[in-house]
């Protein structure tokens, strides 16, 4: 049924030529006159003037004043041609041609390009103008006729407007609705049957209303007419309503109808029976042109939602494809996390077939582990941000789990920014999460190594300097002790000399051993602080807990029994410098560092294989000295 907008044209129609448009208001105004001539009354209906003004809209602009003045030429030439009063005939023609060029500036002024009569308003705007332009060139014609040929001004003046209006509502939109720059499609060949059958149906029924003058029925030409507004196109309508119009004023001209009954009744007189048939034939027009032109604004609606929604399958379905054929999983979720659509990677990835994933909850495969910061991430998509990217481990069908990096997207309703759907895209990461783990553990056995002395195995002088500088900031803060153990091997240089240098290297291992074991406490620190010499970094230990520490190390370096025939004892010792205090003693790390040297010297001084307790004035200056003990 109706027109299929779907395969609505925009073939700009070329206007009627000069020449035809000439020959045809001719022909117009003589048939009217002729009409007229037969009824004995002026014409009911100025079909030539709707048909002027209406090609007059559809011209190009610059045209207008030759279609304008060619059909006043040939109106003249009509007068002439049938020897009328010259100046009468010269004045109606005039008339008659004013209120086209009115109707024409009321319209044009609106309409800009070709006035298209589906418009809203246009209609209206068009009706308006229609009973607008014919005001004062009617009141000229009237005048003329009064004076130069003695005709009833009043008469005149009616006759003529009505008819002029008439022609304007009933005939202009049908010229507009056919030369539209824009309109549907032509119904096709299967269409016109369904055309002649509604055709039918109003030419049967305005011929039954009209002609029998027994009931009052004239309504009755609403249905079949506004049928055809309401399933045909806009021209098919207005070419109705025409054929209508011309049915209803020709069988009451002649005496038929419901009209006539009235007259016949001597309820009306002959002149306003013709005026009533007019104004039924204009609103009859009104209506069922209005109807027309909101049928096919509905139906232009219609095909250009249907046009969307075939572009919007499209699109689903271009997108359907790139999903299907990505490597990445890519799912679509309802904002309760159960999944909609899942891609065919995730099978690949995951082992689950779509359909075994479809309808279940997402969250059933996240590891519970990493769910607690899965959900921080997406409490930022329900916050308002627009999509978000974290990794975590993914459940497969055979038990595993396997690292996935995801990204979610928020679809949301654009109006009201509600999330209505997520879209997901999983990648599978474990190659590179193994491979990250293998470069922690790289790094991590590097910075041991850095922080190791290579001969000794205990702490370099790197990590000891670090560790020193930690404690002591440490000690300030917590307003605890720091000790710190200078050791220094004694006699070793003899030792190499004698013994050669791969025994003083393993001398020295078995030294770094041996302290390393003495010290307990966890953040203890045993380290070797260069050639010969070491250190033992002591937190939250007092003097005289160093020296006890002291002492345990000079102990078990005697339990070895390190020989070392070159000097009087005959073997291994050390000399200890100790220094240890609360941190308001000493005015920085450094400080104390050369405090437990200072002490070291000391020890050396008084004889070697001892412990001796630097004693700082009170001011943190300069160094004294205990020698606790003497071996
Ligand atoms: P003192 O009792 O006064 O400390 O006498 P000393 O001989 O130990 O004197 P000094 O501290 O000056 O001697 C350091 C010696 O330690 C020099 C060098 O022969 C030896 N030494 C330093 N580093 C190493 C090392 O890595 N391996 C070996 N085998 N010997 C080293
Ligand atoms: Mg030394
Ligand atoms: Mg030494």
């Amino acid at each position: 049924m109706g027109v299929d907008l779907l395969s609505e044209h925009v073939a700009f129609p070329r206007p009627p030529g000069l020449i035809v448009v000439v020959l045809l208001f001719a022909s117009l105004l003589e048939g009217a006159i002729a009409i007229s001539q037969l009824c004995g009354g002026s014409p009911v209906i100025w079909v030539a003037n709707g048909v002027l003004l209406g090609v007059l809209l559809v011209v190009p602009s610059r045209r207008f004043a030759t279609y304008l003045f060619a059909c006043l030429l040939a109106d003249f030439a009509l007068n002439e041609g049938r020897g009328d009063n010259l100046m009468l005939g010269g004045i109606l023609a005039l008339c008659k041609l004013a209120e086209v060029a009115i109707a024409f500036g009321l319209l044009r002024g609106r309409f800009g390009a070709r006035p298209d009569p589906a418009r809203p308003g246009a209609l209206i705007r068009l009706a308006v103008t229609a009973l607008a332009a014919p005001v004062f060139p009617a009141i000229f014609a009237a005048d003329a006729r009064f004076y130069l040929a003695g005709e009833a001004f009043a008469k005149v003046l009616a006759d003529w407007y009505v008819a002029s209006a008439l022609g304007f509502m009933v005939v202009t939109p049908l010229v507009l609705a056919m030369f539209r720059s824009h309109r549907p499609a032509p119904p096709g060949r299967d269409a016109f049957l369904p055309a002649l059958r509604y055709f039918g149906l109003l030419l049967a029924v305005c011929v039954v209303v009209f002609w029998q003058s027994r009931y009052p029925l004239r309504f009755l030409v609403f249905p079949p007419l506004l049928l055809i507004a309401s399933q045909r196109s806009l021209v098919e309508t207005a070419v109705a309503t025409l054929f209508a119009a011309l049915v209803i004023l020709g069988f009451t001209v002649a005496g038929h109808g419901p009209i006539s009954l009235l007259a016949q009744a001597g309820v009306l007189s002959q002149g306003e029976k013709l005026r009533i048939a007019q104004i039924f034939s204009f609103v009859l027009a009104l209506c069922a042109l209005a109807l027309a032109a909101r049928t096919e604004q509905t139906r232009r609606l219609r095909g250009v939602l249907a046009k969307r929604q075939e572009r919007l399958r499209e699109n689903e379905q271009r997108y359907r494809v790139l999903a299907d054929n990505s490597g990445d999983a890519i799912y679509r979720m309802s904002v309760d996390g159960r999944r909609l659509y899942v891609s065919p990677a995730a099978q690949e990835m995951f082992g689950f077939t779509p359909e075994e994933q479809v309808g279940r909850n997402w969250r059933e495969d996240v590891h519970p582990e990493d769910w607690p910061a899965v959900r921080v991430e997406l409490r930022k998509l329900n916050a308002g941000s627009d999509d978000v990217v974290f990794s975590y481990r993914r459940r497969c069908k055979d038990g595993r789990f396997v690292w996935v990096e995801t990204r979610v997207r928020a679809a949301r309703d654009r109006a009201s920014g509600v999330v209505r759907e997520y879209i997901a895209s999983s990648r599978d990461i474990s190659v590179q999460k193994a491979t990250e783990e293998k470069l922690n553990a790289a790094n991590a056995a590097l910075a041991a190594l850095a922080a190791t002395d290579g001969l000794t195995g205990i702490a370099n002088r790197r990590a000891f300097d670090e560790a020193l500088e930690r404690e002591w900031r440490r000690a300030q803060r917590e307003q605890t002790a720091l000790a710190l153990l200078m050791i220094d091997v004694d006699h070793f240089k003899p030792f190499n000399d004698f013994y050669g240098h791969l025994a003083g290297d393993d001398c020295l291992r078995r030294l770094a051993a041996t302290i390393s074991g003495c010290l307990h406490r966890p953040g203890d620190l045993a380290a070797r602080f260069g050639g010969e010499e070491f250190t033992a970094l002591l937190p939250t230990t007092d003097a005289v807990g160093a020296l006890e520490i002291a002492e345990r190390i000079h102990d078990a370096v005697a339990v070895l029994e390190i020989s070392h025939e070159v000097t009087p004892l005959g073997r291994i010792s050390l000399s200890i410098g100790i220094a240890s205090d609360g941190p308001e003693r000493y005015h920085s790390a450094k400080a104390l560092l050369h405090t437990a040297d200072s002490a070291l010297y000391v020890a050396k001084h008084e004889g070697r294989n001892r412990s001796v307790i630097a004693t700082i004035d009170d001011h943190g200056g300069g160094a004294g000295h205990n020698t606790p003990n003497t071996r």
